[in-house]
């Protein structure tokens, strides 16, 4: 999954992000609310994670925004206020799931994991004569499949979403690494051609994935 943390205890967020990392997530952080509106909008995350109480603008009123600009990712909102009234404005808000502080960390994976499962459900993409099934993570051809891993999966999905667009590889490393990636940028490249490996074993002639000369990928399907 690629996350959004919001987070100014730079402790706790230190801690969640690791474990997030090793549990194999991308992870933006952020510690102010202005910022985390701004990345919100400008990225597509899977979940974000947001502390109620930050510096400057609260949770509440970043989820508002959020909401307000047609952000639909799913939140699940980090707080020390378990009071009831306190719950109910922020699910009203438009959070998807709540969790108080302290929390074990286990909890906060599940949760994550079933926000992330409910709003993929969406069932199939597909293009050209293949589809990719967001629930299993497969991509099928009449009846063969093949399995892809999460970032596979991600940088494929980015792909069916923008069939017939060009997609800069900055917008791929982004989409799927996270703006924090500081490892080699041919990353793209070289999943790229896992994909490419994997649309060949389903022996599709509709499908292929094209360079764009000096700019990026794009998804092509024949009819
Ligand atoms: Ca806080």
């Amino acid at each position: 999954m690629k996350l959004l943390l919001v987070e100014d205890e730079t402790r706790l967020a230190r801690v969640i992000a690791r474990g997030l990392t090793e549990e194999g997530h991308t992870v933006d952080a952020c510690e102010r609310g202005t910022d985390a509106i701004d990345q919100g909008l400008a990225l597509d995350y899977d979940v974000a994670i947001l502390d109620w109480s930050l510096p400057d603008a609260d949770g509440l009123t970043v989820l508002r925004t959020w909401r307000a600009r047609g952000c639909t990712m799913p939140v699940l909102m980090l707080t020390a206020r378990s009071s009831v009234p306190e719950r109910i404005a922020g699910l009203r808000a438009g959070a998807d799931d709540y969790l108080g502080k302290p929390f074990d960390f286990e909890e906060l994976l599940a949760r994550l994991e079933a926000l992330h499962r409910r709003s993929t459900t969406i069932g199939a993409l597909r293009a050209g004569d293949v589809e990719l099934d967001a629930n299993r993570r497969v991509l099928a051809r009449s009846g063969a499949e093949v399995q892809l891993t999460a970032r596979e999966f991600a940088l494929m999905r980015l792909l069916f979403e923008r069939l017939g667009d060009v997609c800069t590889r900055t917008e791929l490393l982004s989409g799927v690494w996270g703006t924090a990636f500081d490892g080699e940028a041919n990353v793209v490249d070289v999943y790229i051609g896992y994909l490419r490996k994997k649309l060949l074993e389903l022996q599709t002639d509709r499908l292929t994935i094209a360079t764009v000369r000096g700019i990026g990928f794009r998804l092509e399907a024949r009819a």
